[in-house]
């Protein structure tokens, strides 16, 4: 057996980070602050029979989880199955027109050409070129730690850094949409990939033009059982190859001694460890674990992502102009994104998602009925008023489906449950709530993230959605493979 590595937090990248260290030898011990893994990744029921994800709900990237059971020698439909998603959203424009998303590059270009003002062979080239794009720098970018002197010396990095100048990413992602596209609604839809990492099209650079690439490329998936079954067949492995969890345990302190890291404090107890991989937020980490050590502040300072008003409804209907992913999108994104990122309030018309797994998995919610998880992009929590927005941002909310859908929703929510960003903090560390971590709004937030280890502490490593490669789950997916091989390297 190799040394005992302890994690602080059971979120995805933990539980990922878990399996790689204990397949690889090492006993690992997980401390959860609350009673289960999963954190945002969490699931819960409401009254009635409504079950819901609480969290993520778009999933890209399987194999990376896929990856994870085949490094341990096991099958992965054993543990996890998932179905690709055709189509993956349905989109309803502020002036009524519906366009729904073909997984296939050349059937949605098809529905856009027919529904928009923008010919087939436009939409086609622009998601080209997002592949090419991203299969030019996610190896170098997403794949690898950019804190460590071997990244930038390797051939993958050196055709990364070449193709760049070529791939036309200069300026904002707007800018780039833009200039692809003459009709507002098409560009407002290739701008909302900025929020796949709770940035601000407006300011994000153009290289996350990629993105969707990773949709209408690669693909969109949904877990059997809906995302929290990612979660939960990562503990299920990592139970089997013995990690420890230790739930209600939230960690209080590192020790710290000489530059290196000797444990951890609880209220139960204090453990030796030598090494230890933080997935609670970066932020939270220096300022309540480790308050008398020096912390990098210009990192911990970058902007945050945007966090989410969230809305979980039971409803006593069933509406098949829905499907797994719907977007009802405001008339004015730019007045929007001012508000979240300029004047860090909620803008009088929102962006309105609604994510029904009971699409996919019926049993989600009661026959004839449906669970409708209600997201609204709002800024982290710097101590608004929340429960004013929200009530506000609600009957927004209920406006705006009930003019789309042409039905009153308010009477038909038959269970509810409300999540703020400052909830969002509370029952999950994250700093403000920020769902993403830091913003990726300006071309050097790559590097500006927290690296996967102290430079400062010896023994001292970091996984998860406020340090490289970013949020999400595939990136925190990532984080976990680059905490393994600097442990382990
Ligand atoms: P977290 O999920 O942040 O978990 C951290 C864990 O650490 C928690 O369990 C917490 O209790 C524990 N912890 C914290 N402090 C301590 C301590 N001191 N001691 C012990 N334990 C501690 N991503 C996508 O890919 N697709 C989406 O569609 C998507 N939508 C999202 C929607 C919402 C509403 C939210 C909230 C997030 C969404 N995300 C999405 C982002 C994604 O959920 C996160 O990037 C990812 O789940 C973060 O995982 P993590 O490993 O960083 O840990």
């Amino acid at each position: 057996m190799k040394e005992p590595i302890a994690i602080i937090g059971a979120g995805i990248a933990g539980l990922a980070t878990a399996v790689r260290l204990a397949v690889a030898g090492h006993a690992v011990t997980v401390f959860e602050a609350s009673g289960t893994f999963g954190g945002k990744m969490h699931q819960f029921r409401l009254p009635g029979g409504y079950r819901f994800d609480a969290g993520p709900s778009l999933f890209t990237l399987p194999e990376l989880v896929d990856d994870l059971f085949r490094l341990a020698g096991r099958a992965p439909t054993d543990y996890f199955r998932y179905q690709r998603l055709d189509p993956i959203t349905n989109y309803f424009f502020a002036d009524g027109t519906r366009l729904t998303a073909w997984a296939d590059a050349d059937h949605f270009a098809a529905e856009v050409a027919d529904k928009l003002d923008a010919p087939a062979a436009a939409v086609a080239q622009f998601l080209a070129r997002s592949g090419k794009s991203y299969d030019a720098t996610a190896g170098t970018f997403l794949h690898k730690s950019l804190h460590k002197a071997g990244t930038y010396f390797s051939a993958e990095t050196l055709k990364a850094v070449a193709a760049l100048p070529g791939l036309g990413l200069t300026g904002t992602m707007h800018q780039r949409h833009e200039q692809a596209f003459a009709d507002p609604r098409l560009v407002q839809l290739f701008d909302r990939y900025a929020t796949y990492n709770g940035s601000d099209p407006y300011q994000a650079p153009a290289t996350l033009s990629m993105i969707p690439h990773l949709e209408h490329g690669i693909g969109a998936f949904y877990p059997e059982g809906g995302i929290y079954a990612i979660a939960s067949s990562l503990a299920r492995l990592a139970a089997e190859f013995g990690v420890q969890f230790r739930y209600h345990e939230p960690v209080e302190e590192i020790i710290v001694a000489e530059g290196r890291v000797t444990g951890l404090r609880t209220a139960q107890d204090v453990y030796d460890f030598g090494r230890v991989v933080s997935n609670m937020d970066v932020v939270p980490t220096y300022r309540r674990l480790l308050p008398t050590q020096p912390a990098p502040e210009r990192t911990l300072g970058q902007p945050r992502s945007s966090s989410a008003l969230l809305f979980y409804w039971g409803i006593a209907r069933e509406f098949p102009e829905l499907d797994l992913h719907n977007i009802f999108f405001s008339a004015d994104y730019q007045g929007e994104f001012q508000a979240i990122f300029r004047d860090k309030t909620v803008a009088d018309d929102v962006t309105v998602y609604v994510n029904v797994t009971s699409k996919k998995t019926p049993a989600d919610a009661p026959p004839g009925h449906e669970n409708w998880f209600v997201m609204v992009n709002v800024p982290h929590d710097q101590g608004q008023d929340w429960e004013a927005l929200t009530q506000k941002t609600r009957a927004v909310v209920l406006r705006k489906l009930g003019q789309a859908l042409g039905t009153d929703i308010g009477p038909l929510i038959a269970a509810e449950k409300v999540w703020t960003p400052p909830g969002i903090a509370a029952d999950t560390s994250s700093f403000g709530g920020a769902l993403y971590g830091s913003s990726s709004n300006n071309a050097l937030a790559a590097f500006l993230r927290h690296p996967n280890f102290s430079g400062r502490l010896e023994g001292l490593y970091f996984c998860g959605g406020s340090v490289h490669p970013g949020g999400g789950i595939p990136l925190c997916l990532l984080s976990a493979k680059i905490v393994s091989s600097l442990i382990d390297s």
